[in-house]
């Protein structure tokens, strides 16, 4: 039981096309079983099989508005109600797109008001400058919510944005991922004056795959791995889930 702590956050982007390939992927993924604390799809199309699949599915992102005419999002309430248990949230694709920090800020009261979980997303575009990027980011998205990062409703995911997706320059080392993930966590602790108790839980996010995620869930500080590309693809994924068991 050497991953029974980590968490597995499964990242499709707009990958997978039919529910024939979800189904199979999903499937595979739950023979994880209690092999690890939790194994979850962030799915794109959540109708479909938050219901039948619930609680292992979550979205991608839910809107910073609770309704309204915003053709394209997704609200909280309607994410729930689709049977949904969490939410990614300040993806660096989504930003890239125009989502800001006070966005952010607003989708994560929304999701939290649902009772959704949700992991957020933070991680800097140029590595020299990592602790300036990463410090806006949480202060930004994260204001106001000392109260909830207390309840463990919210995890992180460090993902450096140069580390991820089709034009990942190459995935972060482990002593890069071990000093952010750490100044993440401490940031946090200090910043909103956070409980003694309270356990910040960061995941890693970044090129992920199976030659390389027995090493990184082995990096004690981190405390699981959001994986996008890999996560889709039937064949590495069954590859990631076999090295895992
Ligand atoms: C992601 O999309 O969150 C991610 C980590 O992507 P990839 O594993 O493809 O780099």
């Amino acid at each position: 039981m050497k991953y029974k702590d980590k968490y597995i956050i499964a990242n499709w982007k707009s990958n997978v096309q039919t529910i024939t390939e979800a189904e199979e992927i999903i499937n595979k993924g739950l023979e994880l079983g209690d092999k690890v604390a939790h194994y979850t799809v962030s799915a794109p199309f959540i109708y479909p099989l938050s219901a039948k699949y619930s609680p292992v599915i979550g979205s991608q992102s839910v809107s910073q508005y609770e309704g309204g005419s915003h053709t394209g999002l997704y609200t909280a309430q309607q994410t729930k109600n689709a049977g949904a248990t969490f939410t990614l949230l300040g993806h660096s694709e989504e930003r890239a797109r125009g989502m800001s920090d006070a966005d952010i800020n607003l989708s994560i009261e929304n999701a939290l008001k649902q009772d959704l979980y949700v992991c957020l997303c933070i991680g800097e575009r140029v590595r020299e400058t990592s602790e300036i990027e990463i410090k806006k980011q949480i202060d930004e998205s994260l204001n106001g919510l000392e109260e909830e990062l207390n309840t463990n409703k919210i995890m992180l995911a460090y993902e450096p944005v140069w580390a991820i997706g089709s034009g990942a320059l190459r995935p972060a080392t482990d002593s890069e991922i071990i000093e952010t993930v750490n100044f993440i966590k401490n940031y946090i602790k200090t910043q909103f004056n956070l409980n003694e108790e309270t356990k910040i839980i960061c995941l890693y996010g970044g090129s992920v795959d199976s030659t390389n995620i027995e090493n990184i869930l082995n990096l004690e500080t981190v405390d699981g791995i959001l994986i996008g590309r890999a996560s889709s693809d039937l064949s590495e994924w069954s590859k990631v889930v076999d090295t895992l068991k």
